[in-house]
């Protein structure tokens, strides 16, 4: 059945690239089991696209999808984020029969096929507001049926964030109360933010972090970005595992 079975990234822009490749080799490095996809649009250079062709199992190319909602983005504070609409083609990989997606930001730091024992759709509280789940880890099944329902959704309510999580967590609106199955422990989606309003928990249970998510407009690979303290071990981690792939790989600002 495994190898039915995938891991998914996107990647829209040269420097989501690098973060992709990181999500790679961190899966591969920890052995896991499981196909490892990537979703890309057209527009990530050539250069890019061969590097990625090396590292994943499969490199899908999508139509990009923008959810154009300028005024719920500016809420969020996060105008490029409409583009995270592209990530609802995950659905449509239906030679997988189930799927943990993780963003282009996130670290793997321990084997975690585990999570294919689990449904769609779980995954883990958000910090910001812990009655939805965050879009940033999430186990699926692909199905073109629920892709299309989704399309729909986003026709019909839109995103109440312009973005994927918005619009996913209106979507699977039963999350928070239905089965406490499809809640994944926050370490398994560690994020900075968190780790900032709560020390205390972090400094407890931090070391058992098994993916670290890189939320928010500081991305380990841009450049004049302050991180918290107690991130920036995670982000010389993260440097750690990209340049142990290739002395190759570009470096993309
Ligand atoms: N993404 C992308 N290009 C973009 C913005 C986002 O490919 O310009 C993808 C990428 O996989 C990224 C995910 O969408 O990890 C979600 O965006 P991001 O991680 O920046 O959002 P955050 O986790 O900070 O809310
Ligand atoms: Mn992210």
């Amino acid at each position: 059945m495994s190898a039915a079975e995938a891991f998914v990234t996107l990647a829209t822009t040269d420097p989501y690239c690098m973060g992709a490749t990181v999500v790679a080799s961190s899966l591969r490095r920890h052995g896991t089991t499981r196909s490892i996809v990537v979703m890309v649009t057209t527009n990530i250079s050539e250069e890019w696209r061969h590097t990625l062709e090396e590292v994943f199992d499969e490199v899908i190319v999508v139509d990009e999808m923008d959810s154009e909602d300028h005024l719920r983005l500016s809420w969020l504070g996060r105008p490029e984020l409409g583009i995270t609409f592209t990530k609802i083609h995950c659905w449509t990989l239906t030679q997988y029969s189930k799927c943990v997606f993780l963003d282009a930001d996130t670290l793997v730091l321990c084997n975690v096929d585990e999570l294919f024992d689990r449904d769609e759709l779980s995954a883990a509280p958000d910090p910001g507001w812990p009655d939805c789940f965050n879009s940033g880890v999430f186990v699926f099944r692909p199905s073109l049926q629920t892709h299309d329902r989704l399309l729909d959704h986003a026709l019909q309510h839109g995103s109440f964030d312009g973005g994927d999580q918005g619009l996913l967590n209106s979507f699977f609106s039963s999350w928070s109360v239905e089965d406490i199955h499809k809640h994944l422990p926050f370490i398994y989606n560690l994020s900075a933010t968190s780790v900032y309003s709560y020390l205390p928990a972090f400094h407890q249970f931090g070391h058992n972090a098994k993916i670290v998510h890189f939320l928010g407009p500081a991305k380990p690979w841009s450049s004049g970005t302050s991180h918290s303290h107690t991130m920036e071990g995670f982000v010389s981690l993260w440097w750690k595992e990209y340049l142990s792939q290739t002395s190759s790989l570009p470096v993309t600002q």
